[in-house]
């Protein structure tokens, strides 16, 4: 039984790197490696570790999602990591996508607003070895002060801006990703890149749908 599953969950990796992530456009082979790695089985709900691979986000209570995996890849592509990176992640959500930011680069440090979500994340990721990943139960619209600036910035909910205290935490050169818009609906995901004399530079990369950004400086 156990087997079974195994080679299941290996075929569904393996399509999942194929066909959802390099045949849909994911070019950073990092990414696409740290993603073969990563055990996601491990991170989604219990009882649905067979739907782990599947083309689409599944929920992990609390009304909150771990995110399609093309989506993981994309974001974690459009921050454009170098090994050397220090990374701040709003929204740990189960930690799937921390763990994959955490094979990219040097440290991770990730905001959830859901204690439970925050501990369980922590939890998982200490026990697989996740020792650069640093997990904080907070909003995380107000960033991670600490620990600035930061090299990238992720948001993995939608808020109705680009939060000043994360654009406030992004060194010069950072890149930050977050979708813009209101829950439920289409949200467009923006990348702005901070000058090196600190300006600010905003692209669009598309349309997506996310869970909303509550907070002080997201949503109410
Ligand atoms: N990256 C996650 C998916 C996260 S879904 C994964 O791989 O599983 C988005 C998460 O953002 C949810 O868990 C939600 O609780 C959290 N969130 C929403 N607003 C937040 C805020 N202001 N600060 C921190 N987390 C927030």
């Amino acid at each position: 039984m156990a087997a079974a599953l195994d080679r299941g969950l290996e075929r569904a990796r393996q399509r999942m790197l194929t066909r959802h992530l390099a045949g849909r456009g994911i070019g950073d082979q990092r990414v696409i490696d740290a993603m073969a790695v990563v055990p996601r089985e491990l991170f989604a709900p219990r009882g649905r570790a067979h739907e782990a691979y599947a083309d689409r986000p599944l929920p992990i209570g609390m009304g909150q999602t771990i995110s399609q995996p093309y989506m993981v890849a994309r974001m974690a592509e459009a921050l454009e990591l170098s090994p050397g990176d220090r990374v701040l992640e709003v929204g740990t959500g189960s930690g799937y996508s921390a763990a994959v930011l955490g094979r990219l680069c040097t440290a991770v440090y990730t905001v959830e607003r859901h204690t439970s979500l925050a501990e369980g994340a922590r939890a998982l990721l200490h026990k697989l070895g996740y020792d650069s990943v640093r997990v904080r139960y907070g909003d995380g619209s107000l960033g991670w002060p600490e620990h600035a600036p930061y090299d990238a910035i992720v948001v993995a909910a939608a808020g109705p801006g680009v939060p000043g205290s994360l654009r406030d935490q992004l060194g010069p050169g950072g890149r930050l990703v977050m979708p813009l818009g209101t829950g439920g609906g289409r949200q467009a995901l923006v990348r702005e890149r901070r000058s090196a004399m600190g300006g600010f530079s905003r692209e669009e990369l598309g349309s997506v749908r996310f869970v909303p950004l509550i907070g002080d400086e997201g949503w109410a």
